[in-house]
């Protein structure tokens, strides 16, 4: 069976069809600048790639160039072909805890959330309707990244505000990427041959989160209401005092808009050095730019403070997890978040830890208590992977 993922953003639309009798990826795609002058589509397959540049006014017209790269490039005959669509939703709320079949009421329960995810829920929206209208006959389901973390206990993701700010407006950290702490944590257990394992799983990347997790369960994130919260980010601040917004609020004359903005775009390592590609960030430092070294400690700094307060959570670890674009990729960044971590048991070995990673590799010493293994993420395939579940226990 055919299955084709998506996640649709305000103006991009990416796209992977896989073929699920080998969990093998077929094709991926991407559709960019909707709405501008510039946009195009782009499909990868076998090696080849299609590139078309037109006008793509709108998402119907974006999801339409998909379909004809898809049966342009021969991986679908026709859209009857698919045996599901899976959708990427970033919030699904307290309400999705799990992948949902797409129908009238799961599209308003995901309009519902809009407050929530203001960016991103109404470009997954459009995504939803457009492919349903395009494609009724094939069942779409969405599948949310908040979903895993719904196991969290209310006292860690609660925040000590008066209660009504819960009750009425449900604040409360919700977490994020947990499609691929949930990959990454269950790729480990296949790895380890463990089940329910006790993990922190690291998912480093442009945007940037860890996981507690004990006996296979998340039990604490670092992002919050928003993808704000916890860990230094490429844009993104991360912790910060909040009284930090109302000094500056005064001080400078700053309203909400500049102060959201800062916050989430113009902070994080850029905010320190001036950018945000760890890649540059790297060369930078290396070359003795103080800003970028500076931006680099801070990054593994905090890093190193959530594996401590999250190994005081779980227990007895199994492994801790490095994931994402910095995860995967970036050797000195592994380094610097393990280095003096022999109290706690994880100890890197620094030749395993300088090979190139292109499946799961456990880099830590042998005598080291704790493994620690680099896993590539694949978000797409584990939506794919929840949406053919689904459907077959429907099913059966
Ligand atoms: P992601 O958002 O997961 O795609 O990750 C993007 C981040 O990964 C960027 O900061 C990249 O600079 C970083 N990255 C990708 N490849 C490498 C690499 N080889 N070394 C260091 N950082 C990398």
């Amino acid at each position: 069976m055919k299955i084709l993922v998506l996640n649709a953003g305000s103006s991009s639309i990416k796209f992977q069809l896989f073929e699920m009798n080998e969990n093998r990826s077929l094709a991926t795609g991407i559709i960019e600048q909707i709405g501008e002058h510039d946009s195009s589509g782009k499909i990868e397959y076998d090696g080849n790639i299609i590139e078309k540049k037109e006008q793509i006014k709108n998402h119907n017209s974006g999801l339409m160039l998909m379909n004809m790269l898809l049966i342009e490039s021969f991986t679908i005959k026709s859209l009857d072909e698919l045996g599901a669509i899976g959708h990427r939703v970033v919030h699904g709320g307290e309400k999705f805890t799990k992948p949902a079949k797409i129908d009238e009421e799961v599209i308003k329960e995901i309009e519902q959330l809009i407050p929530l995810a203001p960016l991103h829920n109404p470009a997954h929206l459009d995504g939803i309707k457009v492919t349903m209208e395009q494609s009724p006959q094939v069942p779409q389901v969405a599948v949310f990244d908040t979903a895993f973390h719904a196991t969290i206990p209310s006292y860690a993701y609660m925040y000590a505000l008066p209660y009504e700010a819960y009750e009425k407006d449900r604040v409360r950290k919700y977490g994020f990427h947990g499609t691929s702490h949930f990959y990454v944590k269950k790729e480990a257990e296949k790895y380890l041959k463990v089940e329910n394992i006790n993990a922190i799983t690291l998912h480093l990347g442009n945007g940037a989160s860890m996981a507690a997790i004990k006996n296979g369960k998340c039990v604490d994130t670092t992002m919050g209401l928003t993808p704000l919260e916890g860990l230094i980010m490429g844009t993104r601040s991360g912790d910060i005092d909040p009284a930090i917004l109302f000094y500056l609020a005064r001080k400078n004359g700053l309203d909400i808009d500049n102060l959201d903005n800062m916050l989430n775009k113009q902070s994080g390592l850029k905010g320190i050095c001036g950018s945000n590609d760890m890649r540059e960030i790297e060369k930078m430092a290396k070359k003795g730019d103080k800003k970028a070294q500076l931006s680099l400690e801070m990054f593994a700094y905090r890093i190193k403070k959530y594996i401590g307060s999250y190994s005081a959570i779980v227990g007895k670890l199994d492994c801790i997890i490095f994931t994402g674009g910095i995860g995967e990729n970036s050797i000195d960044t592994r380094v610097r978040c393990c280095a003096d971590l022999e109290n706690l048991g994880i100890e890197l070995d620094l030749v395993k830890n300088n090979q190139k990673i292109k499946e799961i590799l456990d880099i830590s010493l042998k005598e080291s208590k704790i493994k620690v293994l680099v896993i590539p993420t694949n978000e797409e395939l584990e939506i794919a992977i929840q949406t053919n579940l689904l459907l077959e226990t429907k099913i059966a």
